[in-house]
């Protein structure tokens, strides 16, 4: 890429071996330094090995610090989680933490959350060129008879990637080659992409389609889609509980009436705006877990999509249910491995191999336990409250009530 001539608009610096050294990382920020007038101290003091970097930055300058708060007890009857858990939240929003705090208490109080993962896979949605409808149609009946090569040539790329299903959409001339992947522990997009390549070479040669794109937008990596609700993003994960109409009084201050009332009135406003999925505030609990984890937090798109649902059980209890259809989450791989992010799955007992599906119910069973302290502290009229008391640093200092 060559340089503007223009002083005012230069590349960032080019520095050898890419630049991932300590000193180099420091002469990179003094130069953004020099040119911003902004002083960048706090950037400069990270703590992760800057050669660490490597593969998952570009011009590194440093690190950005989000604060870090912790959340439990959270008992959790998973299938791969078993056991009280302390969970990482990285936020600024005030009030959050404390909230899933309170939601974890009522579900530990009450005996803790299950949770099991439904489905295991994540897609990647290539794209074919034909010449006519007719080509688009002979194109989509031979592809899937030739399922096993394809596999072959995509699994020839990966020793954890496995291809599970291969599904034809035609829009036109084009038609969309939807290749279903199962990818162990890690995100897998990488992986996966890597693998869609080969096969696509391989489809092409030996089926058809005058040329193809790897990404469609079909997808729905890093974007919410209707979709996502039958899963194949990710994990579909499901956690639940019934709560005792006596422990909804007197820890989330509601009843579970009150509850289901107000999941109903949530739906309605979901339904008049055509939302994707029903939640109360999913995206909340997942950035604060993905930046602590180091998952791809742009992943929070297609994850947050999915369902709560508030009941009233025979026993007049409130049996309450997260349904995560598309939950992009990783133990190896991507920035799992980096200082804070490592550390923080080590808290969960989630760092390494073996540990995805473990690591998707807890945080389904965390996301449950937000769903419901903020549905209860707006069924009880409490929610403005507790921003005021909890959720807002003041920018003139003043003190809080
Ligand atoms: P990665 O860090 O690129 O690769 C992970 C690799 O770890 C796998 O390919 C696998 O090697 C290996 N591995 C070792 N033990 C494993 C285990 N127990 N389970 C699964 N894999 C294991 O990570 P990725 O998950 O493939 O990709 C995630 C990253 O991709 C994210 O950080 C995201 O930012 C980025 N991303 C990429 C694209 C893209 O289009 N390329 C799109 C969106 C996001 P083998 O393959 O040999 O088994």
């Amino acid at each position: 890429m060559p340089d503007s001539p223009d002083p005012r608009i230069r590349l960032v610096p080019r520095l050898k071996n890419q630049g991932y050294e300590r000193d180099q990382v420091a002469q990179r920020r003094l130069w953004v330094e020099e040119r911003t007038g902004a002083s960048l101290p706090q950037v400069g003091a990270f703590s992760i090995p800057s050669e660490e970097m490597r593969g998952n930055i570009e011009n590194p300058v440093g690190a950005a610090q989000i604060p870090l708060g912790v959340a439990g007890p959270l008992r959790v009857r998973g299938k791969h989680a078993e056991g009280v858990f302390y969970l990482p939240l990285a936020t600024t929003e005030g009030a959050l933490v404390r909230s899933y705090e309170r939601g974890m208490v009522a579900l530990t109080r009450s005996g803790g959350v299950e949770a099991r993962v439904f489905l295991d896979a994540n897609r990647v949605s290539p794209i074919f060129h034909c010449a006519s409808v007719s080509e688009a149609h002979e194109f989509s009946v031979r592809l899937p008879e030739r399922f096993e090569e394809v596999r072959a040539a995509a699994e020839a790329t990966t020793r954890h990637g496995r291809l599970l299903a291969l599904d034809c959409q035609p829009v036109g001339r084009k038609v969309i080659v939807e290749l279903s992947f199962f990818t162990a522990d890690a995100q897998g997009m990488n992986m996966i992409v890597k693998a869609a390549e080969a096969a696509c070479r391989f489809i092409q040669q030996e089926i058809g389609g005058e040329r193809y794109l790897i990404f469609s937008g079909h997808g729905s990596e890093k974007r919410a889609s209707g979709s996502l609700l039958r899963g194949g993003k990710g994990k579909k994960v499901v956690a639940g509980g019934e709560i005792p109409r006596a422990i909804v009084e007197s820890v989330l201050h509601s009843t579970p009436e009150g509850m289901a009332d107000l999941w109903q009135h949530t739906v309605l406003g979901h339904l008049a705006t055509g939302s994707f999925g029903y939640n109360g505030h999913f995206a909340n609990g997942l950035t604060a877990l993905f930046i602590a984890c180091g998952q791809d937090v742009a992943n929070v798109a297609n994850a947050a999509v999915g369902i709560t649902h508030f009941e009233v059980t025979d026993a007049g209890n409130l049996f309450a249910s997260v349904t995560l259809p598309a939950l992009s989450v990783a133990t190896v791989g991507g920035g799992t491995a980096l200082g804070t992010g490592r550390e923080c799955l080590a808290m969960l007992g989630c760092s390494g191999g073996g540990k995805a599906p473990k690591l998707a119910e807890i945080f389904a069973a965390a996301l449950l336990a937000g769903e419901l302290s903020m549905g209860a502290a707006i069924a009880s009229g409490e929610f403005v409250a507790a921003h005021e008391a909890l959720g807002r640093n003041r920018p003139s200092g003043e003190a809080l009530t």
